[in-house]
């Protein structure tokens, strides 16, 4: 499509949502955010929070990358969980994960940047093997060991539960197409 139409239909889109809204609807946080969970989600286009939350307005900090990692925006999470203080934090994998995909096969041509994107995930995946949803799964729950052993103490004070979900729009999992499937809360993978 072209471009020019696309910011047309942007505008056109927010038009009528400034119509439809109005102030009241931005009056309960225009001066701060309280948002209820700190999310690490991948930026793939296929994931949005819709699939868990009907307007994710003040109620989603939303951390997004290539693979859904903590260490690539590191200093976001700890806003998240230090500042905002959101009692969970939640990280949401999914079915078809590129990221994990492209570490699998070899990712020696990409560009420095993203290699140094995928080089993260070398403790989550190196090893695995060839499933795509069990090194997805891996991964989350990669992530999850991470936020355990950053927020220790805040999670020991019971103001913090690490959640690893994947979200399966391919229905991979057997339990429904956009299924937001957990598979560990605080390190118990076993749920
Ligand atoms: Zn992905």
């Amino acid at each position: 499509m072209n471009p020019i139409e696309i910011v047309k239909q942007l505008k056109g889109f927010n038009d009528l949502f400034v119509q439809k809204t109005g102030k009241d609807y931005f009056s309960a946080y225009q001066e701060s955010q309280a948002p209820i969970i700190t999310l690490v989600t991948c930026a793939d286009s296929r994931v949005q929070t819709d699939s868990i939350v009907e307007d994710a307005t003040n109620k989603i900090f939303t951390i997004r990358n290539i693979g859904n990692q903590i260490y690539s925006n590191e200093g976001s999470v700890d806003y998240g969980i230090l500042h905002l203080k959101t009692p969970i934090l939640l990280i949401m994998g999914h079915a078809d994960c590129g990221a994990v995909k492209a570490y699998m096969g070899g990712y020696s041509s990409e560009p420095a940047s993203i290699k140094t994107e995928l080089d993260h995930l070398t403790p989550a995946i190196n090893g695995s093997n060839t499933n795509l949803l069990k090194t997805i799964v891996k991964n989350v729950n990669y992530q999850v060991s991470v936020a355990l052993e950053k927020y220790a103490e805040i999670i020991g004070n019971h103001e913090l539960m690490v959640v690893g979900a994947v979200y399966d729009f391919k229905n991979e999992i057997g339990e429904g197409f956009g299924k937001f499937k957990v598979v560990n809360i605080n390190g118990d993978d076993k749920i």
